[in-house]
């Protein structure tokens, strides 16, 4: 910032643009205030703003400037200007005159304000190191040798801890995920120390910057929004904290958060929505540098990839920057350890290159992966968009994978249509495509996978392999909506934690990246509710009494991370070790083999991970997922004793039962066997 000061003063008179593509770029970094106890020096990017005017303030709403002052324009198109004295505590607006705004133009905070006074209308002046907990400058992010070792784990904060069930103080809150030792009314763990306890390597929160659905003046109304719709991207959202009104606590308790999982050795991966705002005209893009953050179409109008009325112009120098720059402020400001992109697809791929390589540098271990896929057309040619099938052209970013997850449960168009957790053949190869995590595997026949035609992984690690997410129905409602139940309205409760246990073992035994969705190891619900992104506490909540009823569950989920955690075979982390090691069997006993030839049946998958794969103690590994409401007999792959670890619902690594030659599949069951 030290070349910021240099420019004030020399005033330039404005430049003829044709369009917004003629603007400059701005020296130096997108961030607008750079403050030192003895001055303040503001910054704000607005090529073809007429005049900018600040104001400062002495809160962050509802009262009069107490000065305000012209900013001078600048060669890169900022317009600049300095204010003596210590002006720690203040607030501050921009004004800009711009005669090419289609908008009535408002004060703003501008697009990069790092602290922000309640809804964040007003920018908040303030020494960052006043914001940091006790211990700051120890945390770290917890070790981590490979990508591959990740299990991720999605919570929204409100679902997590607002109940009362979940014995947690400040409910709702990011103080929540600092509190050990709480307990639900049945005395079992709840809060970080369930994340603990179910081993989970990371968290990924839903939007936790500040977004513009929920009104931080009214948090005793309770409302709920999942938080797709930013407001101000570089500042932790006001409703989660205790004290939306100081610009400090909401960033001082987002740090304790992070520091508190970092402890418990979890890491915290950060849901970024880059690709649209809350609206247009009041954006904080439009009102520093209308028309310039966002596509359009031929005809003028604005571009809506998101499905929320407007896409933004990754493309773009100036949006690319401010992409780069803000991901960059939440690793090094906040310690975040991984980034989820909302619609990725709505970027651009030059600009998610960027991003992973200016990760790579500050540490490769920090997770990159978003939505392959866009809500409408992107306004930008296919060859550069961020799809799945693009994502051989961006090493070591990941997507998620509908191919696996529609496998499982049924197509993302229709919660009634179930798939391979129905019982209904044909999906066998999507699941497989999902196993060896989207890579080129001789033994996936892609003509029969669902929506790729081509494998889209480079490495099996971009792949993130789920069967539910806060999108769409949870499982339990997925399940009971899509598998015909043997008698009465659905599904029995132990078919249906039987389905789950099958479902989950799937994912978790994935070459892919593991992603939970929280709640579904409690057998949580929402009452069937598909898009629940503002549905009241009623359906969004855990209740963690569920969890004492259904202890089974979380166990066989925690026993499963457990072995996936102490086994390299299930986390080879590199394609060519996956096509080497990872080997699909025909699993048929003679007695029922067609024509003599020995074929699997329909709805069960089996894989092997041979020869010590990945240096794993377990010579050969044989896996075993069967989707038919029968036990099927399958014949295994050597003659050898196998060890079952995972068995009808039950994981015990030291083995639950021995077999030879073959071995017998309970219905609607996962089992791991080891020689
Ligand atoms: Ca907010």
């Amino acid at each position: 910032m030290a070349a910021s000061v240099a420019l004030i003063g020399c005033e330039v008179s404005k430049p003829h643009y044709e369009s917004v593509n003629d603007y400059p770029v701005k020296a130096g970094s997108v961030q607008e205030v750079t403050y030192r106890p003895t001055e303040t020096l503001f910054s704000l990017w607005s090529p073809n703003a007429d005049s900018v005017r600040l104001s400062l303030y002495e809160s962050g709403e509802d009262s009069e400037p107490v000065s305000t002052q012209w900013l001078k324009r600048q060669k890169d198109g900022s317009w600049q200007g300095k204010v003596r004295g210590d002006l720690q505590g203040k607030f501050y607006t921009f004004r800009v005159w711009d005669p090419s705004s289609p908008y009535e133009m408002e004060e703003t905070p501008g697009i990069f304000a790092t602290a922000v006074g309640v809804n964040g209308r007003r920018g908040a002046i303030i020494d960052m190191r006043r914001t940091d907990p006790e211990g700051w400058s120890n945390d770290r992010r917890p070790a981590m040798a490979k990508t591959a070792d990740a299990i991720i784990y999605e919570l929204h904060h409100r679902d997590f801890s607002i109940d009362p069930s979940s014995g947690v103080t400040h409910r709702g809150k990011f103080l929540a995920l600092t509190e050990h030792g709480t307990l639900s009314p049945e005395g079992v763990k709840t809060g970080i120390d369930h994340l603990r306890e179910l081993g989970v390597t990371h968290v990924q929160i839903l939007p936790s910057y500040d977004y513009g659905s929920i009104d931080e003046t009214r948090l005793a109304d309770n409302r709920y929004n999942w938080g797709y719709d930013p407001v101000n991207y570089n500042v932790p959202e006001g409703g989660y904290s205790t004290d939306p009104y100081s610009p400090e606590v909401r960033i001082r308790e987002f740090k304790q958060m992070i520091q508190a999982l970092h402890e418990a050795g979890i890491r915290v991966v950060l849901d970024v929505v880059y690709n649209h705002t809350y609206d247009v005209a009041h954006a904080n893009f439009t009102q520093t540098t209308p028309g310039y953050f966002y596509r359009t179409r031929e005809d003028g109008s604005l571009g809506n990839a998101s499905g929320c009325g407007n896409e933004t112009a990754s493309e773009r120098p100036m949006m690319r920057k401010f992409m780069l720059e803000s991901v960059r402020w939440w690793v090094k400001e906040y310690h975040i350890d991984g980034f989820r992109f909302d619609l990725m697809a709505i970027h651009d791929i030059p600009t998610m290159n960027a991003i992973r390589q200016m990760l790579d540098e500050i540490d490769p271990t920090i997770l990159l992966y978003g939505e392959g896929w866009a809500a409408e057309t992107p306004q930008l040619e296919e060859a550069l968009r961020p799809i799945k099938a693009n994502i051989k052209d961006m090493p070591g970013i990941g997507a998620f994978s509908d191919e696996m997850r529609d496998g499982l449960r049924g197509p993302f168009y229709d919660d009634h249509v179930g798939a391979f957790l129905a019982g209904l053949p044909g999906n066998e190869q999507s699941i497989r495509f999902g196993i060896v995590g989207a890579i080129e595997h001789p033994q996936v026949d892609m003509t029969k996978v669902n929506y790729s035609q081509q494998p889209w992984a480079l490495q099996p690690t971009q792949l993130i392999a789920y069967v539910s997410c806060h999108d769409d129905m949870m499982l339990t409602d997925r399940l009971r909506a899509s598998v015909k139940p043997l008698k009465g309205k659905q599904i029995a409760d132990d078919e249906l934690m039987r389905l789950d246990m099958l479902a989950q073992t799937v994912v978790l035994t994935s070459q892919g990246l593991p992603f939970l969705w929280n709640g579904e190891e409690l057998m949580r619900d929402k009452k069937g509710v598909h898009n629940s992104y503002c549905s009241p506490d009623s359906i969004n909540a855990i209740d963690w009494t569920l969890k004492a009823r259904n202890r089974r569950l979380c166990d066989y989920y925690a026993g499963l991370i457990a072995i996936r955690k102490a086994h390299p075979a299930f986390r080879l982390g590199d394609a060519k070790l996956v096509r080497e090691h990872l080997e699909f069997i025909d699993v048929t006993m003679d007695n029922v083999a067609k024509d003599g030839e020995k074929v699997t049946p329909d709805c069960v998958v089996a894989f092997r991970l041979k020869n010590n794969a990945g240096g794993d103690e377990w010579n050969d590994i044989v896996v075993l997922f069967n989707a038919n409401r029968q036990t099927v007999e399958v014949a295994l792959p050597t003659d050898a004793k196998y060890t079952a670890v995972v068995m009808n619902g039950e994981v015990d690594p030291q083995g639950l039962a021995t077999c030879a030659g073959k071995t017998r599949v309970p219905a609607q069951s996962a089992m791991i066997l080891h020689n």
